[in-house]
């Protein structure tokens, strides 16, 4: 049987071409592939060969955001039935090692992350439109959402893990930094927490125009207006909880001048070497957490996109066919009007 995919083989290089896939074995199922959202590593694997020293060596199919309907399945599977709408987790932790042993399976040792160039051979991702893997990896969704919302369900359980490293936000004073899809989906996710208040930075009026929808309650251009963060730095800091999702060496140096002391700054944003200031980390007690992926909270974000109690659709701006993935891959790279770019199958 075969597939149309969309293969990167080197930077600007994406190719749709068809493959050859085998049907599903015991254990698994096969999906008719739905909806796929570009994530920000999918788009430097695109633009740059990848990033730090995650680069893509071998051709590799992109995609670990996305939702398929089930069209049959393998021996053994029970709990999924043809028809049905289901997210994939692209999380393959190995279930052996010393980390998943102890529970923490986002550390573990042998991860199959699909859609990842960290490991060689790569593990293949979802951008396909047919796509076979294990019953276990399939979540159902609720069906009266679309699957492009479900196709959200990964990235939304990346902001909820990064929301459970701050604690209890109930009545907290939030700020987020950085107003693409993750930053949003924080927003979202915080806001559901019971945060009381969430400003959101960003250095685009575009990017910013969604927040409001998605839970913030005040929204700041710091590229225009640069100030506009100073009243928060008051008293020592203003800000219980700050989740940085730039990445960015300014945004992180207001942060900790804008973090109440013994405040947490969750760092959901990644990028190589950053200065930041460790007199104000000792002197006002900062916590600052990394936070990276999910797990249990995949089957979380599945539920709170199927009963809409987090409403993910103000932060889809583009959907794109396979057959024209390379223009959906050009216009996600362009933040002066891109959100989420999704590719439909
Ligand atoms: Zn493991």
């Amino acid at each position: 049987m075969q597939t149309r995919v969309a293969r990167l083989h080197a930077r600007r290089d994406l190719r749709v071409e068809t493959l050859d896939y085998a049907g599903p074995g015991p254990g698994d199922v096969l999906l008719a592939m739905a909806s796929g959202g570009i994530c920000g590593s999918d788009l430097h694997y695109y633009q740059d060969g990848g990033f730090g020293p995650v680069q893509v060596r071998e051709p590799i199919i992109a995609g670990h955001e996305a939702s398929g309907y089930v069209e049959a399945l393998g021996e053994g599977v029970s709990g999924l039935a043809p028809g049905q709408l289901v997210a994939i987790n692209p999380s393959q932790p190995c279930g052996e090692c010393q980390y998943c042993r102890i529970g923490q399976p986002i550390h573990c040792l042998h991860m199959r992350f699909m859609g990842s160039a960290m490991r060689l051979p790569h593990e293949n991702g979802m951008f396909r439109q047919k796509l076979v893997v294990p019953a276990i990896q399939c979540h159902p969704v609720g069906t009266g959402v679309t699957p492009a919302e479900a196709a959200c369900a990964e990235p939304l359980a990346v902001c909820l893990h990064a929301v459970a490293q701050a604690g209890d936000l109930s009545g907290k004073a939030v700020l987020v930094t950085g107003a693409g899809p993750i930053g949003l989906l924080t927003v979202a996710a915080a806001r559901h927490a019971g945060a009381a208040s969430i400003v959101v930075t960003d250095l685009m009026d575009a990017a910013l125009s969604r927040a409001p929808s998605m839970g913030a309650t005040q929204t700041i251009n710091v590229a225009s207006n640069q100030d506009a963060l100073l009243p928060f730095q008051d008293n020592k800091g203003s800000f219980d909880v700050i989740f940085d999702c730039s990445a960015a060496a300014p945004a992180l140096r207001s942060a900790f001048a804008a973090i109440r002391p013994r405040g947490t700054i969750v760092q959901v944003g990644v990028t190589g070497d950053v200065t930041i200031p460790l007199n104000a980390l000792v002197a006002k007690e900062i916590v600052w957490r990394g936070s990276q992926r999910f797990h249990s909270e995949f089957a979380q974000a599945v539920d709170l996109i199927s009963t809409r109690q987090i409403d993910v659709r103000p932060i889809i701006s583009h959907t794109f066919p396979l057959e024209r993935a390379v223009e959906a891959f050009e216009q996600a790279g362009d933040r002066s009007a891109a959100c989420k770019v999704q590719i439909t199958f």
